[in-house]
């Protein structure tokens, strides 16, 4: 069965001690805000108002839980606060850094991140700082290089080259692929890296 096929909702949190148990197998999404997150969440899912819960006004900085599969299995996709938006009071965007900082590097049950870049603007600082951030971990890291449809095919294939080269030039240990929400593309490559990291179930980081 598909990794998406069933896709449910199960809890928010809105900092470390409201997190669910550490316990499961997760994969988390990561992003600048506006770079297509809830796209392609909602995507993967095939489920148009999934990732809805976090547009909700008031609610936006909070890490949604998903289980994929058989809840009892524990198996989840999180997703986490998108940054870089520049409207968030200084307070709220160091408590939304660190809480995002400690879930990244504390959380066991993280099996590894899907970074959604805008394909037009791929690897900006903060995308850069977060890999930063996430590579002592040693989990992988699958980039979508989403909205591809914006671009040319000649461009998709020139933005694809350069972010690989520019993740090994860095040794990453991340993948890249492009994709698009809106022409549904890269759907399969993109379960297929999540569904491997998920199997390559990683040692405990605590
Ligand atoms: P988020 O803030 O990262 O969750 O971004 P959203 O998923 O809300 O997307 C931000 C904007 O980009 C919205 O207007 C979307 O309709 C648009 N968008 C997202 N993905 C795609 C895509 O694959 N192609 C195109 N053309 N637009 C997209």
């Amino acid at each position: 069965m598909p990794l998406f096929d069933r896709v449910a909702y199960f809890a928010s949190a809105h900092d470390l001690h409201e997190l669910p148990a550490d316990t499961g197998s997760e994969i988390a999404f990561v992003g600048r805000s506006n770079a297509g997150k809830s796209s392609a969440i909602n995507t993967l899912a095939n489920h148009n108002r999934l990732a809805f819960v976090s547009k909700t006004p008031g609610r936006t900085q909070l890490i949604n839980f998903f289980s994929l599969g058989d809840p009892a299995d524990g198996v989840s996709l999180v997703d986490l606060p998108g940054y870089g938006y520049a409207k968030v009071p200084p307070a709220v965007k160091a408590h939304w850094d660190r809480v995002l900082a400690d879930f990244l590097s504390t959380r066991s049950s993280l099996q590894g991140l899907v970074l959604i870049m805008d394909a037009r603007h791929p690897l900006r600082d903060s995308d850069d700082a977060m890999l930063d951030w996430f590579g002592p971990t040693g989990k992988p890291v699958h980039c979508l290089l989403t909205k591809a449809d914006k671009l040319s095919r000649s461009a998709q294939t020139q933005t694809l080259k350069a972010v690989r080269d520019q993740l090994k030039l860095k040794q990453r240990n991340a993948t890249a692929q492009l994709f698009s929400s809106l022409k549904k593309s890269g759907v399969d490559e993109a379960e297929n890296a999540i569904g491997a990291m998920l199997r390559a179930k990683q040692p405990a980081t605590k």
